[in-house]
């Protein structure tokens, strides 16, 4: 199931590593690369260190503000046609 949140909606691309998109940690409600680096149990994966808690450091463009649907960050812009 494709989330799809409307119209003007987009999601932000990592500003660090520009391949992941920018998620919710639900638990910590920090802002985290999709390719975050994680380790498990002797198991690792991801590349990216992108996390951050400063909503204001997501960078988006002119116009647009960061929202929150569905656990999942988009840049929204009320002027898109
Ligand atoms: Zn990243």
């Amino acid at each position: 199931m494709a989330l799809n949140p409307g119209p003007g909606h987009r999601r932000i691309a990592c500003p660090l590593c520009g391949k992941g998109t920018i998620r919710l940690a639900v638990d910590s409600a920090a802002l985290q690369c999709s390719r975050l680096k994680w380790k498990h149990d002797g198991f690792s994966g991801g590349h990216c260190t992108f996390i951050t808690r400063e909503y204001d450091s997501i960078p988006l463009k002119p116009g647009e503000r960061l929202v929150i649907c569905d656990f999942t960050p988009f840049a929204f812009t009320s002027l898109a046609e």
